[in-house]
């Protein structure tokens, strides 16, 4: 079986009603269908904030969740008994792209983090018991959730994670930390990975809803980073930290599998979020350079410019349909493993470059931190590091190419 067909991906989960919306792949107007509510919430209950939690370092994660919640807009493709609307994942990645139009890349970030980071594998894996506790509640915005996979000494190699999950009788006692949790602050809930065996690497972790209110769950600080910084970061310590095991999604020792399933999801949504992203960037560029003059004409009727725009364009253009063949294969339980990671490495190495050129082009304004394209200068550095960094997207290509040294 594909590792896509393991997730029961398909177009509308088993026993689960397709929806009322009509989907077209080759019209890309699917993409905005039946999110006008989605961009009312944008319009007035972010947008209008975006600055000033920005300043903050944290935004009211559960009043943004609930409002989203209540419009539908945490579970679309989240089983109709867990509160989703039971879509396929392409309405996900259609709400991504929507979620681009937040003026920041920190919110859409926490949004993806409960949405499509730290609850796919408990929705297609936990017990019934565990989706009531946990991904109900997550849907419908009245838990915030968090991913605690790296940590200090663990990122882009997640096999070596150090964090335990000890059984006792029916109890797992986990012990460690996790690092850049984001939403770790104001989280309910962390999927956690960890290590439940002493088995090989790939065979011993397990994932596991941990309550962030347990004793001897410490928040050890929020992390200051140079963007996302409406995002609240966080590092996590684990001492002594005792859960029931009925907290665990699926399989013991099935975690490492589950992990790699969930990054692909969370590769194509942040693709998707940050196409629209680079789309507004674009539009806003081209508005101050045409009405912004140098040496007698606009700056941006200097061909070097507006050539330069339309190179940028037509990269922009060629992610959009690769994202989107990637996500109607993966609807169709194809393992869309190898595209999605060239999609998340194309998304961001070309962000840094759209930030780069537009933000040269708006001069010194530029270099204010109170433009959208400085701030998306910053924020969109991220996509390069983290959900795994270029370089780990190059090795899985050429896992997949065979062309990796034998071992
Ligand atoms: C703002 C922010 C939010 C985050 N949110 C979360 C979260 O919610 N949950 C979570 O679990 N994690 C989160 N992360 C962590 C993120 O996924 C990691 O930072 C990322 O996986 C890279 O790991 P690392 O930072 O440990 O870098 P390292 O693993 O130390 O890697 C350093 C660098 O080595 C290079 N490299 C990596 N592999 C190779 C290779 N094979 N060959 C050559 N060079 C290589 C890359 O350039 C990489 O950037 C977040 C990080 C940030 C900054």
């Amino acid at each position: 079986m594909s590792l896509a067909g393991e997730f029961g991906c398909g177009p509308a989960m088993k026993g689960m009603p397709s929806g009322g919306f009509n989907r077209d792949f080759h019209n890309p107007s699917y993409i905005t269908v039946a999110l006008h509510g989605g961009s009312n919430i944008i319009d007035q209950d972010i947008n209008p904030y975006v600055d000033q939690w920005e300043a903050e370092g944290i935004f009211p994660a559960h009043k943004v969740f609930k409002l989203l919640g209540n419009a539908g807009f945490l579970g679309v493709n989240k089983p109709v008994e867990y509160g989703g609307l039971g879509l396929d994942f392409s309405y996900s990645i259609a709400v991504s792209e929507e979620l681009g139009n937040i003026r920041c890349g920190g919110i859409p970030m926490a949004i993806g983090v409960q949405t499509d980071m730290a609850t796919p594998a408990l929705a297609r894996f936990g017990s019934t018991e565990l989706k009531k506790e946990f991904l109900l509640p997550s849907i419908m915005g009245d838990k915030v959730a968090c991913l605690g996979v790296s940590e200090v000494g663990a990122g882009s190699d997640v096999a070596t994670i150090k964090t335990n999950a000890v059984r006792e009788g029916d109890e797992y006692v986990v012990n460690g930390g996790k690092m850049w949790t984001t939403n770790g602050t104001q989280a309910d809930w962390m999927c956690l990975l960890a290590n439940t065996s002493d088995s090989p690497s790939h065979k011993n972790k397990s994932l596991i809803c941990l309550p962030m209110n347990s004793p001897g769950v410490h928040i050890a600080r929020k992390i200051d980073n140079m963007g996302m910084r409406s995002s609240d970061t966080a590092e996590v310590f684990f001492d002594d930290v005792r859960m029931p095991c009925k907290n665990l999604i699926g399989q013991e020792g099935m975690g490492f599998t589950y992990q790699m399933l969930q990054f692909q999801e969370e590769r194509l949504w942040a693709c998707s979020n940050i196409l629209t992203m680079m789309d507004n960037i674009i539009q806003e560029t081209i508005q101050y350079t045409r009405q912004r003059k140098i040496f007698k004409m606009p700056v941006l009727y200097h061909q070097s410019v507006h050539f330069r725009l339309a190179e940028l364009e037509t990269e922009i253009e060629l992610l959009r349909s690769l994202l989107h063949r990637s996500t109607a294969l993966y609807i169709k339980c194809n393992d869309v493993t190898k595209l999605a990671s060239m999609a998340k490495l194309k998304a961001g190495r070309l962000s840094r470059e759209v930030g780069d050129s537009c933000l040269q082009y708006w001069g010194g304004m530029g270099f204010t931190s109170n433009v959208l394209v400085s701030r998306f200068y910053r924020d969109a550095r991220l996509l390069s590091i983290g959900g795994g960094a270029d370089e780990v997207m190059l090795s899985i290509i050429c896992k997949y190419m065979d062309t990796l040294p034998k071992k």
